[in-house]
């Protein structure tokens, strides 16, 4: 059958999901999307509050992402970088580490910071050269270790790892064990070293909205949730029947698992944060640059003024405060009372100020990245075939949007081969 004639149904319209749908579009199928919830974007999502834009949790596109940097319109998302480094909070007060190559007139700074000894330091310059000569593909090969182990084999000091690498690390894992696959360790620190942490202009939700954009309207049908799945064949919630010459599976692992008994994973297991969101007459750090917990106790782990790097994020004349609390060993603290708590623990950090601090949200995302254990990740084609059903999204490449867009990219790439 030629591609062009192909019918696929994609089901969820993450990145993943929108990934593949552009990429066969692009080569002249036409794909449908269905969309459980009122829109695309997944868990990429952007809510406007009281003319604040709140994403569904604090994350950030790194701009050396490869596949999605190739698929996405970078220019048109007009990304905004943070600064390279981070403000930690230690010994009662904030201490800032930079990465001295590209910020150099933070060399002393840095260097004095109570982060870490020197030669603690000079081993992360080491690292920096030894990753940043890798190529992506030479990762995939590497002996997989939790990234706590990868660390300590690498010579860093104990008071590195909890004071630094749980704080950074804790934010981007979304977990402070160091628990993660070390390939994951590898692939971030590359990436951090060869580009930016940014945000979009106007939000992140700014990804998947670009992605949709480029599909016919009628490419995505959402508040569609998918009951139940057979090769060639969907139906929806509502008893809706219909019919495709392939299925594509691009939900979460859990959906997945759901939809597909007999799927490796039955039970995927998540990391979880909640995010707090406030607003203020001036923001507490007044730069681009996000600020760590470097203390090893505390509910924070970190906090950003999405409106110093964009200023779009907040009404003119305000600040928009993320403030964003991990799973702690007993679990997800209890959102009752958690606002009082943030505030009493943020009050050390930056004083007084933070009483007058408004509070505008709390968000809890129970789902927000799959496990990503030693082992899993970065291995395979990013995609499976599950009995003629394809499979795919972040949980089978790596826990990230460029994990999500390089399974759907490699999705369609195999659906067009058999065309
Ligand atoms: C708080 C947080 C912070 C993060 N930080 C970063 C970061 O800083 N940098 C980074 O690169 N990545 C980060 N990520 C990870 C990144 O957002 C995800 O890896 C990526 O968005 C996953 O995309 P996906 O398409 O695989 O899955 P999803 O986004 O989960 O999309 C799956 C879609 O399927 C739909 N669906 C499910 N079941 C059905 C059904 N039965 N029928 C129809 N539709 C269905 C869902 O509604 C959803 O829209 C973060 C994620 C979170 C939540």
């Amino acid at each position: 059958m030629s591609a062009s004639r192909k019918h696929v149904i994609i089901i969820g319209g993450g990145l993943a999901g929108l990934a593949c749908a552009v990429r066969l579009h692009d080569a002249g199928v036409r794909p449908l999307i269905l969309e459980a919830s009122d829109a695309p974007g997944g868990r990429v999502r952007t809510d406007a509050v009281e003319g604040f834009l709140l994403d569904r949790g604090f994350q950030v596109y790194l701009d050396a992402y490869p596949e999605a940097g190739s698929l996405l319109n970078l220019g048109d998302l007009d990304l905004r970088a943070f600064k390279s480094g981070a403000l930690f909070f230690q010994n009662g007060r904030l201490h800032r580490v930079m990465d001295v190559f590209r910020e150099p007139r933070h060399l002393l700074a840095s260097a004095l910071a109570p982060v870490g000894s020197i030669s603690d330091k000079l081993h992360v310059a080491l690292l920096k050269w030894q990753i940043g000569r890798m190529d992506s593909r030479e990762i995939e090969t590497h002996e997989n270790l939790t990234t706590l182990r990868y660390l300590q084999d690498a010579g860093f000091s104990s008071a590195m790892i909890d004071g630094f690498f749980r704080a950074f690390y804790g934010g981007i894992f979304l977990e402070r064990d160091l628990r993660t696959s070390s390939r994951m360790f590898e692939f971030t620190f590359k990436l951090f070293s060869q580009g930016h942490a940014t945000l979009p202009a106007r939000g992140m939700g700014e990804i998947p909205r670009q992605l949709s954009a480029r599909l016919p309207a009628d490419c995505i049908r959402c508040a569609a949730q998918v009951a139940a799945i057979q090769p060639g064949a969907v139906t929806l919630l509502s008893g809706e029947q219909l019919t495709c010459d392939t299925v594509v599976v691009a939900t979460d692992a859990t959906s997945a698992a759901h939809l597909l008994p007999g799927l490796e994973n039955p039970e995927p297991a998540w990391r979880s944060v909640i995010c707090l969101y406030f607003s203020a007459a001036h923001s507490p750090i007044r730069e681009p640059i996000i600020a760590l917990n470097g203390t090893g106790h505390g509910l924070v782990n970190h906090v950003c003024v999405p409106s110093d790097v964009a200023p779009h994020y907040a009404p003119a004349g305000q600040a928009l405060i993320s403030v964003s609390v991990l799973e702690q060993p007993e679990g997800l603290p209890k959102l009752a009372g958690l606002e009082a708590k943030v505030r009493e623990e943020l009050t050390a950090w930056f004083g007084d100020q933070v009483a007058e601090w408004r509070h505008l949200r709390t968000q809890q995302i129970k789902n927000a990245l799959p496990e990503q254990a030693p082992g899993s990740g970065f291995t395979g084609p990013g995609f499976r075939d599950h009995g003629g059903i394809l499979v795919c999204g972040d949980h089978l490449w790596s826990a990230s949007i460029e994990g999500a867009i390089i399974s759907g990219s490699r999705t369609a790439e195999k659906i067009l081969q058999s065309s």
